[in-house]
């Protein structure tokens, strides 16, 4: 089943579309911690899939690891998107800040990932996997 999705920064200036988003995800590590404010809400869209529809010359996109990048908006400094690139400057799925959606409601927590960096102010609720850094890297080879 397709759900077609849209999504802007805060000021506007990027706006995205995708044709079906994938699953979306937690990660409470401490690099998305810093970088998003608080454990990262994230959506896949598909390399392919992701359209960006205004707003390309304002992505600013920082190398945050040897197998990630992380994107902001440049004039309102959202959080846009952190890519697992495995080191390739431009390339990976989306991984799309939950919030940027204009409608984001009915999405599916699939797992969290890096739970033993959470702090233990607050728990995410729901019957799903949760994976600590150990497991992660396990899973995904990399952070
Ligand atoms: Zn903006
Ligand atoms: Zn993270």
């Amino acid at each position: 089943m397709s759900r077609p999705a849209s999504g802007r920064c805060l000021c506007g200036a990027v706006r995205f579309t995708a044709r079906d988003l994938g699953g979306f995800g937690v990660c409470h590590c401490s690099q998305c911690q810093r970088w998003s404010g608080g454990p990262f809400l994230g959506v896949t869209v598909t390399r392919d899939d992701m359209r960006i529809e205004a707003g390309a010359d304002s992505i600013a996109t920082r190398r945050t690891s040897e197998w990630a990048s992380r994107s902001r908006c440049g004039d309102c400094g959202s959080p846009l998107w952190y890519r697992f690139d495995r080191g390739e400057d431009g390339a990976g799925d989306y991984e799309v800040p939950v919030g940027l959606l204009d409608d984001a409601n009915g999405l599916q927590l699939r797992r969290e990932i890096f739970v033993d960096a959470k702090p233990d102010c607050f728990d995410f609720a729901g019957d799903h996997p949760r994976l600590t850094r150990a497991e992660t890297l396990a899973l995904y080879g990399a952070g």
